[in-house]
């Protein structure tokens, strides 16, 4: 076993970060993007808050079935309420039901919020922190406990903000976490007063959970890492609240490529991660973004593209490939062949570098990618992509023609649509007719009825998420659709992507990846 790290990530996209504005994940989605975190090395992924919502009780449900090999899952949740014994509070019951190794609860640490706020007077409020934390620790978990609003807590009176800590301190708590809960602090600030705390409870473990409400977010969390702090809490992509919260992609490199601090095993994948979880929040990636950005190694003026090619650190703060980026250049062929080529190797197949497989199949990607689409998140058309480019997937069929139908006449619009897809499989010709909610939908239906008795197989997976994102959006005329389909068959689910400049075609080519993703070898049955 490798030593422990001496900062372990916390990772709250599935909590903090769905506090964003339009950032949505079904339980699916959560699961998926928890095991990419896990396979990245996250060390902690807060799923959810049971007591918020039902959904985030179903995704603790179905993550007890999964296996992670670094994470630790958590819960969230906030101490017991105010007169109110700890055993007969609902909202902490139902952070043991969601039965994780890691509960994290929030208190206040603000006067404001005690006595203005909620109303009750500093004594209570300690008690309700330490009791939560002692109740928690009495049932096995390992505690984290989030001081909210820490700093301004400490700015307005230090030590009513320092005796809510040791209260936490006092119950047992594993883990006590500062955070800057409305972002309004500055690096200096930060580490001014995280030294503060660890002096007065020097006993203690310290993390830090910022938010970016200055831009600082990531110096805030650095800063109090100067400091002595053995968590950082943050998102992928910085998504959350307002501006967001502490963005993991790019402290994780500060913290790994700048300060030297060994955090993760797998830097190489960040990139990947940060596409990975803005497909299935379905939000365009900040191009912009550092480390993981599609513009942070590009290079375009003529002598900064002749000086990296000759030496690339004469324009480059490091080595894209260290994050899994890569230099943006259209003659520098060669950071992108030995992408494809680890992801051809993943797939079990050995192409030998610079040979004519790996140039075609570089050159489709890069056709496919100008017209809109993206393979991080739909790694069953990537792998489609490879076979039918080396000739290893025999198609299931040849389709002659679909067609769907959606009506309205004057205010009545008829829900339903009609589909029809005439397609050969072998030397045998099917026509089939289906009806269905809405036109991908009836499309499905008439593909399922026509496959069917060719492909039994296909009543055993199912659609189970659909996505739609239009690109080129600054040009409304050339607007493309981008659709990200999950199938599943119950057991494993996989995303596939069609990109078109119309949405029902777009859905077909998601569509028939993912059918023909899971029956690849499938030999057609005779009738
Ligand atoms: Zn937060």
């Amino acid at each position: 076993m490798s030593p422990a790290p001496r900062i372990t990530l916390y990772d709250t996209t599935l909590r903090d970060g769905t506090q964003g504005e339009g950032i949505n994940f079904s339980v699916l989605d959560k699961l998926r993007i928890a095991e990419k975190l896990d396979a990245f090395g996250m060390h902690y992924i807060e799923g959810g808050w049971p007591g918020s919502n039902p959904k985030d009780a179903a995704f603790f449900e179905e993550a007890r079935r999964h296996s992670f090999r670094h994470a630790r899952l958590a819960a969230f949740g906030s101490t017991r309420r105010a007169n109110v014994p700890v055993e007969q509070d609902p909202q902490i019951a139902l952070l043991l039901d969601a039965r994780t190794p890691v509960v994290t609860i929030f208190g206040k640490s603000w006067r404001l919020h005690v006595t203005e706020v909620l109303g009750i007077n500093p004594a209570e409020n300690r008690a309700m922190i330490r009791d939560s934390v002692q109740h928690l620790k009495r049932h096995g978990r390992e505690t984290v406990y989030d001081a909210e609003h820490f700093f301004d807590g400490y700015k307005d009176d230090a030590e009513h903000a320092l005796g809510t800590l040791a209260s936490a301190h006092e119950g047992g708590a594993d883990l006590l976490v500062l955070c800057d809960t409305n972002g309004g602090c500055l690096p200096d600030e930060v580490e001014a007063i995280f030294r503060a705390a660890t002096a007065h409870l020097p006993a203690a473990r310290l993390g830090i959970h910022t938010h970016n409400d200055c831009g600082l977010g990531v110096a805030n969390a650095l800063a109090a890492v100067r400091a002595g702090a053995v968590q950082v809490q943050g998102t992928i992509n910085g998504y959350g609240e307002r501006t967001g919260n502490c963005n993991l992609t790019t402290l994780v490199p500060c913290l790994q490529a700048k300060m030297g601090l060994q955090v993760v095993a797998d830097l190489p994948q960040l990139t990947e991660l940060a596409f990975f979880v803005a497909e299935l929040a379905n939000c365009p990636h900040d191009p912009r973004a550092p480390f993981v950005g599609s513009t942070a190694f590009a290079h375009k003026g003529g002598v900064h593209v002749h000086a990296v090619q000759k030496l690339a650190r004469s324009y480059e703060h490091m080595d894209p490939a260290a994050v899994g980026n890569r230099q943006h250049i259209l003659v520098s062929e060669l950071s992108g062949q030995s992408n494809v080529l680890a992801k051809t190797r993943a797939l079990g197949l050995d192409l030998a570098k610079g040979g004519p497989e790996v140039t075609a199949l570089l050159a489709e990607i890069k056709r496919l990618e100008k017209e809109g689409y993206e393979f991080e998140a739909a790694e069953a058309s990537f792998e489609l992509l490879v076979r039918r480019r080396l000739g290893l997937h025999q198609p299931l069929f040849t389709l002659q023609e679909y067609h769907c139908n959606y009506r309205r006449t004057g205010n009545r619009l008829y829900e339903t649509c009609e589909a029809t897809v005439k397609l050969r499989v072998g030397n045998t010709h099917e026509y089939t007719v289906a009806e269905g909610d809405g036109p991908v939908n009836a499309l499905d239906a008439a593909l399922r009825k026509a496959l069917r008795p060719f492909y039994p197989a296909i009543d055993g997976i199912a659609l189970h998420d659909y996505k739609v994102r239009i690109i080129d959006s600054h040009q409304a005329t050339a607007a493309r659709t981008r659709v990200l389909i999950v199938t599943s068959d119950g057991y494993k689910a996989w995303s596939t992507v069609g990109v078109s400049g119309n949405i029902i075609e777009a859905s077909w080519l998601a569509l028939i990846d993912g059918i023909e993703y899971k029956l690849a070898d499938s030999v057609p049955t005779t009738h």
